[in-house]
């Protein structure tokens, strides 16, 4: 896949970094207008809420329906912003476009289920609009999954995708309310350079003093974009009270927030980078040469009737290479992995030489 377009492209330009803000579940129609006229005022120009709402359990608010659809009109005409809803369906696909949503998402929930994505695909080539498409990460950490889900919109036509990284749920009791597994969107990034990916940090952290700090670290991480849940008395709020923030708090985290011109970290980066290349060139020399003479090692065991693991030995070493590592600072946990993948190598290697060699 390649050739993605930016989802926003007034004037030819594209909104950097890319912020859509807005409540979890339009509720009222006066809440979606107060919450979109501050967002306004503040400059932002994608404004989203959902209206039909996937939730764990029955019984919870699943969204004010099509109802809602006559709200986010009403914002587009009153104060000219994009409004963005998620669909789940061909029916919520049918009822969006028609009535003139801009920007759909499609949620975790339904990024995880093959069959829903290929509705909606199907769905967007029946109607053969250009709508952009936004794809959150499914709820379980499996990037090929996400990447399926990307191929089936993109295979329908739709080259205004941006994928969302909205964190991987665990079980059990965490800090954040989806781990963010950092690595997968940056792979993603890896394998489609052009597809931009914004941030979700109100669905990773679950929690409205986390907000901040992960918007941050997604800008510094490159992050095309930030999708922000915001409510004007977010305790009050029908679906994920916790982690919305109202809009005046948007507007001061967004001021307080650096944005990295690529260019203007160019330089250094490159810089690091190659000290980087180096350490890694000199990394695996010494590893070549720490294998070669455990390969002699291991035909003086062979030669002289000595087995191959040596438990006092091995002991001796890691504990003498933790002291080393502890006095460079570097952590116990990572210096016992290393040495433990090291020796495993060290003794499949004099195993060869065993069964190998003959004497
Ligand atoms: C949402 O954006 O409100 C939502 C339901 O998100 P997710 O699919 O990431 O849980
Ligand atoms: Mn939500």
């Amino acid at each position: 896949m390649n050739g993605f377009k930016p989802i926003i492209s007034d004037d030819g330009q594209t909104q950097q970094p890319l912020i859509i803000a807005g409540p979890c579940s339009a509720e009222s129609q006066e809440q979606v207008l107060q919450t979109a006229s501050i967002l306004k005022e503040a400059g932002i120009s994608i404004f989203r809420a959902g209206i039909w709402k996937p939730r764990t359990k029955p019984g919870g608010w699943e969204g004010i329906g099509s109802e809602g659809l006559l709200w986010l009109r009403m914002v587009k005409s009153n104060y000219g912003m994009k409004v963005a809803t998620e669909v789940a369906c061909r029916q919520h696909v049918i009822e969006a476009i028609s009535s003139g949503v801009d920007i759909i998402w499609v949620g975790a929930r339904t990024c995880a289920n093959p069959f829903a994505m290929q509705e909606i695909a199907d769905t967007l080539e029946m109607l053969a609009v250009d709508i952009p498409v936004l794809i959150k990460n499914p709820v379980n950490p499996d990037i090929e999954l996400w990447i399926g889900g990307i191929e089936r919109i993109y295979n329908a036509g739709i080259r205004r995708i941006c994928a969302v990284h909205r964190g991987f749920s665990v079980y059990g009791k965490q800090i954040y309310r989806n781990q963010p597994q950092w690595h997968l969107p940056i792979e993603l990034h890896r394998r489609f350079p052009d597809l931009p990916i914004i941030h979700d940090p109100s669905h990773v952290g679950g929690k409205r003093e986390f907000i901040s700090t992960l918007s941050q670290q997604a800008l510094d991480m490159g992050f095309d974009g930030l999708m922000i849940e915001t409510h004007p008395d977010p305790d009050k709020a029908l679906s994920d009270k916790n982690q919305q923030i109202t809009p005046d708090r948007l507007v001061e985290i967004l001021a307080e927030l650096q944005c990295r011109t690529k260019e203007h970290s160019d330089e250094l980066l490159s810089q690091l980078r190659h000290q980087i290349d180096d350490c890694d060139h000199e990394l695996m020399e010494v590893l070549s040469k720490r294998m070669s003479i455990c390969r002699q090692i291991g035909r003086y065991k062979k030669d002289n009737g000595i087995s191959i693991v040596q438990n006092k030995r091995y002991d001796e070493l890691l504990s003498s290479r933790l002291t080393h590592a502890q006095e460079l600072g570097l952590s116990d946990d990572f210096i016992k992995r290393v040495l433990e993948s090291v020796h495993s190598e060290s003794v499949r290697q004099q195993s060869d030489i065993f069964k190998n060699e003959k004497n």
